[in-house]
């Protein structure tokens, strides 16, 4: 909630202090009980836990991978579960959040798009999640290096209200304080809900899913594209208003045989050309159900060679793949196909090699 809603909440007998002090509380303070908000007087405290509970999440399980990343299946008020994934890196930490459960739009080489949609997160339930991640790893003192990604469960575009509540929740120096350069929105191509992102004085920076070279091989891997379409969607990038610091960011899954090729490289830079912007390479992570395989390394480094030419080209590491953590792999049905959860220890003995999962 945000500190208006708070104000409501508390009536209109309370001062309007009192809102500022209990939101400074929950998501400055990361407060876990209302009884104990010190700052609030103790009778305001009782009467408020006797009314209200915090809502926030519960882990449900937690599953380690071999290289650090961890998973959380994080429980919500209703009873359905979310993902969320930590990947630590030295220097800084990123929390990638989900902003649905499950998805509508129905990615081929997308795990998460077996689930269909199964409803949309609340503000508090998105920005909850990188409070309990952060939580459990001791991560807030050290908040300035905390990167935020969007790219678990969901549409963020689909869900843009409570995402950009989300944000202003998480952006605030007074509320969890993560600035805005570090939280970043992943996009199949919502055109309409880009260029309202655009209007926003406070939203995350905007990567876009391009995952295609051509129309058609989009149309096939991304059914979103036959709504909009590749070219409307460049058109939507042209004219986006970066914020001086910003660049957009276009990822792109490679897919064997399907979209990884030399030629695939030159119709990305030209379709790129003129965009401030860098690509990120993802090679596929696999999972069951999904008819695609992962290229080879070395097509993936020849892949970046072509581009990097014209613009900044990167190969994400898969990170988790082992805990179904990567990019595309969340789907909490194949918990049980994963190594035994909240397995604390970092040792790869615990995990089973990749192999056995592929
Ligand atoms: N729905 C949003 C954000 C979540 S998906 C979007 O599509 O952008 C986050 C990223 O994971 C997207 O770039 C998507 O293309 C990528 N992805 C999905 N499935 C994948 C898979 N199996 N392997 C690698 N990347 C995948
Ligand atoms: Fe949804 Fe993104 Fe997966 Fe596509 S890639 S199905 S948009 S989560």
């Amino acid at each position: 909630m945000e500190v208006a809603e708070l104000q409501e909440a508390l009536g209109p007998e309370q001062p309007g202090f009192r809102a500022q002090q209990l939101y400074r509380a929950l998501y400055h303070e990361q407060a876990v009980d209302l009884i104990q908000i010190s700052t609030l007087p103790s009778k305001l405290r009782q009467e408020l836990a006797a009314r209200h509970t915090l809502g926030l999440p519960a882990c449900e399980r937690r599953y380690q991978s071999a290289d650090g990343t961890r998973r959380y299946l994080l429980k919500l008020a209703d009873g359905r579960t979310v993902e969320t994934v930590l990947m630590p890196e030295t220097g800084r930490d990123t929390i990638c959040i989900s902003t649905q459960v499950g998805c509508a739009v129905g990615c081929t080489f997308c795990m998460t798009a077996l689930m269909g949609l199964e409803r949309n997160l609340t503000a508090g339930e998105i920005a909850g999640q990188v409070l309990y991640v952060a939580r459990d790893n001791g991560l807030l003192p050290e908040r300035a290096r905390l990167n935020i990604v969007m790219m678990g469960q969901g549409e963020p575009l689909l869900n843009l209200p409570n995402v950009l509540k989300a944000t202003r929740l998480l952006a605030d120096p007074e509320g969890v304080g993560i600035p805005p350069r570090r939280i970043t929105l992943s996009t199949s191509g919502v055109i309409p809900a880009i260029d309202e992102l655009g209007r926003e004085p406070v939203r995350p920076k905007l990567a876009i899913s391009l995952n295609a070279s051509t129309e058609e091989q989009r149309l096939e891997l991304m059914p979103i594209t036959r709504k909009y379409h590749l070219s409307d969607l460049l058109e939507a990038c042209r004219r986006y208003p970066l914020r001086p610091w910003e660049k957009l960011t276009f990822e792109y899954a490679l897919l064997k045989g399907v979209n990884d090729s030399d030629a695939d490289a030159r119709r990305v830079v030209k379709l790129l050309a003129n965009l401030n912007c860098k690509v990120n390479l993802i090679a596929l992570n696999p999972g069951p159900g999904i008819p695609f395989e992962t290229p080879d390394p070395e097509r993936v480094a020849a892949f970046q060679a072509i581009v990097r030419r014209s613009m900044p080209c990167f190969v994400r590491k898969p990170r988790g793949r082992d805990i179904y953590a990567a990019c595309g792999q969340l789907k909490r049905v194949v918990s049980d196909l994963v190594p035994s959860p909240d397995t604390r220890q970092n040792s790869p003995a615990n995990v089973p090699p990749h192999s056995a999962l592929r």
